[in-house]
């Protein structure tokens, strides 16, 4: 049991999808002492720019701008995100070694199926991760071939004892649709748009997918139209959005934030 557990690890489907949708969340956490994570579920071999090498690159930098202590990238194929028994297994054995209190996934509907796929797959493997009798140590020899020894030294201790986090919530970026909530990232927006314009294979102006991608000169613009959308609604400049299922638990009501008239 080395490595401290995570505090919140955030859940994606490709990268630079946090950093679109939760990036300043997640560097706003880890300047409050938590310690964070992202998992990606793909590589992005299939994207219009850039190779799977250069968003690895890219990943790892914009990792380094928002903070983050932990980050891995799954071998799941980029634009076949399936809710399947292996995939549930591959992000299951994720969370049973970084053991976050808080996990953040996708919201459950959008545009790109990978996307929504992510969100309920993540929400499978968190309940997973969290069944006592799930041996994954067994169900990743299984998978590789190997004998559960050699797995076990592989990927350690951890993956046979159950964890699920306390906490799922939805990035709701992506969808048009009324958070439940949003975070304050004012202090944190320029970083994340450092974050953003890491994926410099995507974001530098280029040929290739002229007619899918902002020009260099309109990201600035249009994060910070999307950002100041969400803060408006809670009288902060920029915010994030978020979903919880559950409903919120009010201690003292005269503390609670956002003005009403
Ligand atoms: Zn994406």
């Amino acid at each position: 049991m080395s490595a401290p557990h995570l505090d919140v690890l955030a859940i994606a489907a490709h990268r630079d999808d946090v950093e679109q949708t939760c990036g300043g969340t997640l560097l706003k956490m880890a300047q409050l002492g938590h310690r964070t994570g992202i998992l990606d579920l793909t590589q992005g071999e299939m994207g219009t720019r850039g190779t799977a090498e250069d968003r690895a690159r890219e990943a790892a930098d914009a990792a380094k701008i928002l903070h983050v202590s932990f980050r891995q990238a799954l071998d799941i194929p980029d634009g076949r995100v399936e809710n399947t028994w292996e995939n549930r297994l591959k992000i299951a054995r994720v969370i049973r070694q970084q053991r976050p209190r808080v996990v953040i996934l996708p919201y459950w509907q959008g545009r790109h199926p990978d996307h929504y796929t992510c969100s309920i797959v993540g929400y499978e493997a968190c309940f997973l991760a969290g069944l006592s009798k799930l041996q994954l140590r067994k169900e990743a020899a299984k998978q590789a071939g190997t004998s559960p020894k050699a797995s076990a030294a592989l990927e350690g201790e951890l993956l046979d004892h159950p964890h699920r986090p306390f906490k799922i919530i939805y990035a709701t970026l992506y969808y048009d649709i009324r958070p439940t909530f949003v975070v304050d990232i004012t202090q944190q927006f320029e970083a994340r748009l450092q974050s953003i314009y890491a994926y410099k294979s995507q974001y530098t102006d280029q040929e290739a997918g002229r007619n899918d991608f902002p020009a260099h000169a309109e990201i600035r613009e249009r994060i910070a139209t999307m950002a100041g959308f969400y803060g408006l609604l809670a009288g902060v400049k920029y915010a994030e959005p978020f979903v919880q299922k559950e409903i919120g638990l009010v201690e003292d009501v005269t503390a609670i934030p956002v003005k009403s008239i």
